[in-house]
């Protein structure tokens, strides 16, 4: 699977791939939006492609710009410039009915019971409320909440509300999915549950976009991802090509500490411990192994390891807005 891949260097200027990686509609299209608030730029030309049916990331750190960006892709807030078509369509109302919408503040009304909220929140993306209580129903059966359909949500515990405030998200069915921060605030086991839900939503066909600030979270679950940092998007495209930007790193470890065939290595060769590190020569590595062999280094281990996210993520967006988005995650654990 691949989504459209661009880099957007800083002047601001997209460098399309030539090639049309996949014929799937767009559910998404984003192109040079642009946000101001008090004369400052809190969205600076952002352009994404999310095809139909994909797990899509908006990955950055807090402030990057993140809200911003989803609010003008759903039309809460309108654009100061570029334009944003939702399946087609470059006036996100008229579409409501097709989207579901988690916003990063979460509430429900304290008093409401779980079944009413999910129904009310169906409401209000036009499904009646016998068939969003039935609905709802069904999806707290499925979710294991059956129990809490006639409990307040002050009775629930976090976890719980947020559940209910999902299902309320989803009951009307939407062929797309915006979640803001979604796994923010929950612990392990609702997070796996989360992932679960997403990766289910897209095996019926469902687009799900979600902004956060984790990159494992978009590593494990997404297809696609745009890069966010200070507004600017320097890279929308494939969780893959992203990766492979950063050249995969070779891990070799030899009986031998020396001896001609050290020469043989990549000048970008570091030892650290019993390891050499160096990144995959463009040749691959039989070459080399040839001269290890031949030059009896004792090759005792050898490992190519491709690059994460997180490498990716530091190379696209520098090193100030990766350590920023490490300060966010230990943010939370506090
Ligand atoms: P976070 O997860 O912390 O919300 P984010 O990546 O979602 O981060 P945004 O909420 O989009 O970032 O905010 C981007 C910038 O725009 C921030 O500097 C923020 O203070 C500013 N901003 C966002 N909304 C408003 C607003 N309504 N009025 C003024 N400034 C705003």
């Amino acid at each position: 699977m691949q989504v459209n891949d661009h880099m957007t260097p800083d002047n601001g200027s997209l460098l399309h791939n030539s090639v049309q990686p996949d014929s799937r509609p767009l559910a998404i299209e984003a192109r040079g939006l642009v946000k101001s608030f008090d004369g400052t730029r809190a969205v600076d030309g952002v352009d994404l492609s999310v095809p139909e049916g994909a797990i899509y990331g908006v990955l950055g750190p807090n402030g990057a710009g993140k809200t911003t960006t989803l609010r003008m892709l759903l039309g809460i807030i309108d654009p100061d410039d570029g334009v944003r078509m939702i399946f087609g369509h470059d006036r996100p109302h008229d579409i409501g009915r097709l989207i579901g919408y988690l916003p990063e503040e979460r509430g429900l009304y304290p008093a409401m019971k779980s079944i009413e909220a999910i129904a009310f929140m169906g409401a209000l993306r036009g499904l009646p409320l016998a068939e969003g209580r039935k609905r709802g129903l069904e999806l707290l059966e499925r979710h294991d909440l059956a129990h809490a359909a006639n409990r307040t949500i002050r009775q629930l515990s976090k976890g719980m509300a947020q559940t209910v405030q999902l299902l309320g998200t989803l009951v009307h069915r939407p062929r797309l999915v915006v979640l803001d921060e979604p796994f923010s605030g929950l612990d392990a086991i609702n997070q796996g549950k989360l992932e679960s839900m997403i990766r289910a939503l897209a095996d019926d066909g469902v687009t799900v976009i979600f902004s956060t600030h984790v990159i494992h979270h978009a590593e494990r679950l997404c297809e696609g991802v745009a890069i966010i940092a200070g507004g600017k998007v320097p890279y929308a495209g494939s969780v893959e090509s992203a990766r492979d930007r950063i050249p995969a790193q070779v891990r070799l470890e030899t009986r031998a500490r020396e001896g001609g065939w050290t020469a043989a290595l990549p000048d970008a060769a570091r030892r650290e411990g019993d390891f050499f590190y160096f990144p995959l020569p463009e040749t691959g590595v039989e070459p080399l192994l040839k001269t290890l062999i031949e030059g009896e280094a004792g090759i005792l281990s050898l490992s190519i390891e491709r690059a994460g996210l997180h490498d990716a993520f530091v190379a696209i967006a520098g090193e100030a807005a990766a350590k920023q988005l490490e300060a966010d995650q230990q943010g939370d654990a506090k």
